[in-house]
């Protein structure tokens, strides 16, 4: 009978009312094509919304990263560090470019890197002989990792900085935009994200001739000739003016969806916070969080047992999609072999760790039934 029930899905995309007529407009213009209006206007409002100087509009923030690494000049046997915390998107275009990741761990308050560990991987690996050539942190779950404090220890090694603000569209710190610390920031645009193209995303900087370099790289590097002349290796990385239609109209309403998946946060926190052992991630002070998951801890020492696992095995046999924090990187059997800086945090966040419904269009009652579930589960 339960399974009866619709499906409340963990993200699910929200659509507002003017994607549809963008995309008519493509449409009725026959701008169908990795290029156009759209793409312009798109990257505008990115610009507009993040302060983040420059935007490209890209398929994917896979491919945003990949850029990113290409323009830092990223080649066969460079290291790169990265957060181990995170999902494999962050790690895998560092091995595009035959590089090593580095990766580190987690500290508390945030669940992003550590500033303390990132220091302390610099150090040793310089002291091996290999600086590392860049640094990727990630702000999960649309939380600001510690940004001021991990950019500062960057540029005293003078190491370029890349933000993977995969998740964190909207987010801030000290009232700047995760995404616009670094030399380089992504953003993506994928179904489940706070908004969405379908599939997309976007490289920032602000610097204006990265930008237009990746521009020209995601557009398979073509030489300024009448015919198809090329001196470097190109990609196929521009986003759809189709899909860019979408992504102006989810532009329009971002800031509604970061207030919806706020409230979506405190409505949890205010039902599940009395449950012992039930626990949440706090916003970092002078920060301000998207929110885009809702996610707990459940500490099986005080709730009698009851694991994350018991939690979200009971939510599917109500319907209801919840999943397990990212499994750390230095974890995963493609990355395990890599070297590692931490101290288990991540690895006990992945343990405990459960992502609640959190898209923009859940209803009251599909939050409520959520809650009861979760009580259900734990009593
Ligand atoms: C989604 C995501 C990406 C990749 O973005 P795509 O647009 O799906 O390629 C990268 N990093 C993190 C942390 C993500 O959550």
């Amino acid at each position: 009978m339960n399974s009866s029930m619709p499906k409340i899905w963990l993200s699910s995309p929200h659509i507002g009312e003017k994607e549809l007529e963008y995309v008519k407009n493509a449409f009725e213009t026959n701008w169908i094509a990795p290029l156009g209006p759209h793409v312009d206007a798109f990257e505008q409002s990115i610009q507009d919304f993040t302060a983040c100087g420059h935007a490209a509009a890209l398929s994917s923030g896979t491919a945003a990263l990949h850029l990113a690494l290409v323009l830092l000049g990223i080649q066969s046997g460079d290291e790169v560090i990265a957060s181990t915390f995170t999902f494999s998107a962050t790690v895998n275009p560092i091995v595009y470019q035959k590089a090593i990741p580095v990766l580190v761990d987690s500290e508390k308050d945030t669940w992003n890197m550590c500033p303390d560990l990132l220091e302390e991987a610099i150090k040793d690996r310089i002291s091996r002989g290999k600086k590392p050539k860049a640094v990727i942190v990630v702000h999960l779950y649309g939380q600001s990792a510690k940004i001021e404090e991990l950019q500062k220890i960057c540029r005293q090694h003078e190491i370029p900085l890349i933000e993977d603000a995969a998740e964190s569209l909207g987010a801030s710190f000290k009232g700047k935009m995760t995404g616009t610390f670094g030399d380089f920031g992504i953003y993506s645009f994928n179904g489940n994200k706070i908004i969405t193209t379908s599939g997309g995303g976007a490289l920032v900087s602000q610097n204006e001739d990265y930008i237009k370099k990746a521009r020209f790289l995601a557009t398979q590097a073509r030489d300024q000739a009448p015919h198809y002349q090329h001196s470097q290796i190109g990609y196929n990385y521009r986003l759809s003016n189709v899909l860019a239609g979408i992504g102006r109209g989810q532009m329009e309403v971002l800031a509604e969806r970061i207030a919806q998946r706020r409230s979506n946060f405190e409505f949890y926190k205010n039902r599940l916070g009395k449950h012992d052992g039930i626990s949440f991630l706090p916003e970092l002070e002078d920060s301000f969080a998207n929110r885009w998951l809702t996610c707990i801890l459940v500490d099986p020492q005080q709730t009698k047992g009851k694991t994350r696992e018991d939690l979200r095995k009971h939510l599917e046999t109500l319907n209801i999609e919840s999943r397990p924090l990212w499994k750390p990187m230095h974890k995963q059997p493609i990355f395990e072999k890599y070297p590692y800086y931490g101290k288990r945090l991540s690895e006990q966040l992945f343990e405990n760790g459960l992502c609640l419904p959190s898209g923009s269009n859940l209803s009251q009652d599909d939050l409520e039934r959520v809650v009861k579930g979760i009580d259900e589960a734990l009593a």
